[in-house]
């Protein structure tokens, strides 16, 4: 991250979620015309976007997960877009941490995969809010597992204030491949989901040897396989690891080259092999997760020390569907979503040691 400038750093002294910054906070000029806006230190919903900058115009990518944080980033991005005021969005994915600011941007033209679209309308910024809610009710009057639960969901989502979130949805959705001219500059769109979500997509900035990768990449933090199959992840990597790219920005995590696509890389195929075992030895998921990262072959790995180990668990569970369904892609549902994550809370209670903290308050 040392070789970019930032501009325009909110100067906070902490993350959100009480963790010693890694980089500032701000707005990155990564040059040619190419901006990052980054939140340290890649937790949830520290999500990073971008700005590609032509002549007169520029292009969002993604905004962020609540109003308050998105007007913060575009205030930010006011020198810059009094110039080139931003025409384009685009999401990366349907996560709220990567959409839920985009009424915002009402007047500017909408772009994401179909399958994006289609994902957005499901998710709901009041069912999140929920969770937190719930979370704290359960944290204060449940007990055992119940309370720990509780006390994750509250933590994971109390930096943030979903009040007033809607989904305007798209004004152009596509799939496969869709080329774009910013003010006299080529943005290529390329869809890359089911992979993290249904509708996972990257946006490749040629001119610039600069690539978006929304949460295809995820930098010093563990990747969520919210769909999958994860092949369709490995095969998004292989492309980020051929195209001509020199710096590859993450939705979550500093901005770097390739090599965080290839640690990701080693991190999924590890996973798919370990995993593979136990569903051939008829092991649980749940089991399989906890054997996994609480074994001595995990603990000495870079992504022993990653953010949220524990999204093994999730990782695990969609692996698993995968592998009783021979490859064939099946929506997870809310509630089963809910159920992989209550697992998920209770394993992040045997990792004490991981980044953030202050999501196991008991
Ligand atoms: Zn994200």
């Amino acid at each position: 991250m040392a070789a970019w400038d930032v501009i325009n750093a909110t100067e906070s002294q902490r993350t959100r979620f009480g963790e010693i910054p890694q980089y500032e906070e701000g707005l990155y000029d990564l040059g040619n015309g190419v901006y990052s806006w980054m939140v340290p230190n890649g937790s949830w919903g520290e999500s990073n976007a971008g700005l590609v900058v032509g002549e007169g115009e520029s292009l969002l990518v993604d905004t962020l997960w609540d109003l308050n944080i998105t007007a913060e980033m575009l205030q930010a991005m006011q020198p810059i877009t009094r110039d080139a005021p931003i025409k384009y969005l685009v999401n990366t994915h349907a996560d709220g941490d990567h959409i839920w600011g985009n009424q915002l941007l009402a007047e500017d033209e909408v772009i994401m995969t179909l399958a994006c679209e289609e994902e957005g309308r499901e998710m709901k910024a009041a069912a999140m809010a929920m969770l937190g809610k719930v979370g704290e009710l359960l944290e204060r009057f449940g007990s055992g597992k119940v309370k720990k639960i509780g006390n994750y969901f509250h933590n994971m989502v109390a930096p943030y204030d979903f009040k007033g979130v809607v989904f305007p949805g798209a004004t152009r959705t596509f799939e496969g491949e869709m080329a774009l001219e910013v003010g006299g500059r080529e943005v290529r769109l390329i869809e890359v989901g089911p992979a993290h979500t249904l509708g996972d997509l990257l946006v490749y900035v040629p001119d610039a040897k600069t690539i978006f990768c929304g949460d295809i990449i995820f930098s010093g933090g563990t990747p969520v396989l919210w769909a999958g199959p994860v092949e369709n992840w490995l095969d998004a990597l292989e492309m980020i690891l051929d195209l001509d790219v020199e710096t590859v920005v993450p939705g979550h995590g500093p901005v770097g080259g390739k090599e965080s696509a290839l640690r990701l890389k080693e991190y999924w195929e590890f996973l798919q092999r370990e995993v593979g075992k136990r569903f051939s030895a008829g092991i649980s998921a749940r089991d399989a997760a906890y054997d996994i990262a609480l074994g001595d072959d995990f603990k000495i790995r870079a992504w022993a020390r990653w953010d949220s180990p524990e999204r093994i668990m999730t990782n695990t569970h969609i692996m698993y569907k995968h592998l009783h369904l021979q490859g064939r892609t099946k929506h997870v549902t809310p509630a089963e979503k809910l159920l992989i994550l209550s697992k998920q809370a209770l394993l992040a209670y045997e990792m004490p040691d991981a980044p953030p903290a202050s999501t196991r308050t008991l």
